[in-house]
């Protein structure tokens, strides 16, 4: 794989005008099922956020910082009294069911509570690029176009206005730019941290935090 600072280039180079062309090709049209905010059938909904959105919910919300994220599982053991172990993203928190914590269904419509606020892989999903070191959520691509990707979603194949698929390609450079630059901030800041039994230590392009997003 390309070194991350090559691959950061190439996605400060995406041209947000072909990456329309490609979404409009594919096609999409959001129908509300909510299915990208819910659990899936066994494991909670895991969607990643940079330390930064996590202070934007929080703004947004008056939320503590742990109501709003919480470490990714992803790296973590499970230990005698839960997870514990060192772990390099945060993730949306969930509420009881597995569901973002920010979803609500009202009558069997779902509504995102802070979509003017939403992170950058709510804003840009079910998309991703075609480039090392970004994030494919929910699984393999089942559609790609040029660099564009697209996961599973029952709104693909549907037309969608240009102006709707410039803003979605806007948003998936900045994704694109926004997650190298993460992954290159954790690689640089990383400490190797020694865990004590039952800790969880999130690794991210500020350094070591404790799961409430204060410095470890
Ligand atoms: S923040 Fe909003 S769009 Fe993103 S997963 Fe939660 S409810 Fe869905």
């Amino acid at each position: 794989m390309d070194s991350l600072e090559t691959e950061l280039d190439r996605a400060r180079d995406l041209d947000v005008g072909d990456l329309a062309d490609a979404i409009e090709s594919i096609g999409f049209e959001c129908t509300r099922c909510g299915a990208c905010c819910k659990s899936g059938s066994e494991d909670p909904h895991t969607a990643t956020v940079f330390p930064d959105e996590v202070r934007d919910l929080q703004a947004a919300t008056d939320y503590d910082w742990r109501d709003v994220a919480r470490p990714t599982p992803y790296g973590l053991t499970e230990g005698p009294d839960g997870p514990e172990g060192e772990t390099f993203e945060w993730a949306l928190e969930t509420d009881a069911c597995g569901d973002c914590t920010f979803y609500e269904e009202t009558e069997g419509e779902g509504r995102c509570t802070v979509h003017d606020d939403r992170p950058l892989i709510c804003a840009t999903y079910p998309f991703s690029v075609a480039l090392g070191g970004t994030s494919q959520p929910m699984g393999e691509a089942v559609d790609e176009a040029g660099m564009v990707r697209a996961h599973e979603c029952e709104g693909l194949g549907r037309d969608i206005p240009r102006e709707d698929a410039e803003e979605l390609a806007a948003a998936l450079k900045e994704r694109a730019i926004r997650e190298l630059e993460e992954a290159i901030g954790v690689r640089d800041a990383y400490t190797p941290v020694e865990t004590e039994p039952g800790e969880v230590i999130v690794h991210d392009s500020e350094g070591p935090k404790t799961p409430d997003g204060r410095p470890r």
